[in-house]
């Protein structure tokens, strides 16, 4: 485990590899999860990857209040007693030394330091499988451009191995950045949250003026397939979903995909001392998603879900 902190030249943090996915991109896929992303939405199923260094998970059910951690806390953040171990996020300041004499895992670093080359071995292992699916490479997150100069030369690597590139992307960076990302990408996956400015802030912590314009010059310079979250009582209205779907259809996107919202991040945060405040929220019902596919769908855009 590294305890390394900062951000070491030509290494990218990834929080995980994921091999055989058929949920981003065409065929079958890795995705490679990097961490950083600017927005923070209330639904994220993946909100390990929001900070853009190594952070400590935890995972009170598999303590056994050794007081390992106690004793290496060069901070005092942590304390154990009979009712359990406490960590005070206020006090820590990321050394992971915690994570790294745990036995159990009950303390855990999320994010590992990895050069291009060890990616691309993991990601190498499924070439045959790639060819046969039409299958490649998927840039996830978090944001890929938030570690932009490492995401490059990820693609570029991958491009070098015949690979189908896509980056998935909330689009919320300078368009410099993203641009450099797009040389190198075959397939654009480009979330659209919202399209009402105030009703995108207070979903995802910003506006989306700038997302949208992205979402246009991306377009114009690559395949890109608008996704959208589908979170009941936010951006499920009839009024928001036809907006969605005309600026797909304005921008020239090759199609939308519904992604139905689920709760399966909200563990995640409170492991990561954050609040989840969408707990009484339940999913779109098979017959919402259905009404939702077809209201885009009338706009004359293709439009599936789940991928
Ligand atoms: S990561 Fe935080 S809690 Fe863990 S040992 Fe370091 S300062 Fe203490
Ligand atoms: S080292 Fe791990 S198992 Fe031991 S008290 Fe700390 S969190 Fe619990």
């Amino acid at each position: 485990m590294s305890t390394q902190q900062g951000s070491p030249s030509r290494l990218g943090l990834v929080f995980n590899i994921q091999r055989f996915s058929i949920h981003d991109g065409p065929g079958i896929r890795t995705v490679v999860f990097l961490k950083g992303c600017g927005l923070r939405c209330r639904w994220c199923s993946n909100p390990e990857s929001w900070n853009a260094y190594e952070e400590i998970v935890t995972n009170d059910l598999r303590c056994t209040r050794c007081g390992r951690c106690q004793q290496v806390c060069p901070v005092n953040a942590i304390t154990v007693d009979e009712k359990g171990r406490k960590l005070d996020r206020g006090l820590c300041n990321r050394c992971l030394q915690c994570a790294d004499v745990c036995p159990t895992g009950a303390l855990a670093a999320t994010g590992k330091w990895m050069s291009v080359d060890e990616v691309m071995e993991e990601a190498a292992a499924d070439d045959l499988f790639y060819q046969n699916s039409g299958g490649g490479i998927t840039l996830s997150g978090g944001d890929p451009v938030q570690q932009a100069d490492f995401a490059v030369e990820l693609l570029k690597a991958c491009k070098r191995r015949g690979f189908h590139t896509a980056i998935e992307t909330s689009g919320f960076a300078e368009w410099g950045i993203l641009e450099r990302l797009l040389e190198h990408t075959d397939l654009v996956l480009y979330d659209v949250k919202h399209m009402d400015p105030e009703k995108h802030r207070e979903g995802t912590g910003k506006t989306n003026e700038l997302i949208l314009e992205n979402a246009r010059k991306a377009a114009a310079r690559r395949r890109l397939w608008v996704r959208v979250p589908l979170v009941p009582g936010y951006n499920d209205s009839e009024e928001n979903l036809k907006a969605t779907a005309r600026f797909a259809k304005e921008i020239g996107a090759a199609k939308v995909s519904l992604l139905p919202y689920h709760a399966w991040g909200a563990s995640k945060f409170e492991k990561l001392g954050r609040r989840f405040t969408l707990q009484d929220l339940p999913g779109p019902t098979v017959e919402q998603i259905e009404r939702c596919r077809q209201t885009v769908q009338a706009a004359g855009v293709t439009t599936t879900v789940g991928r």
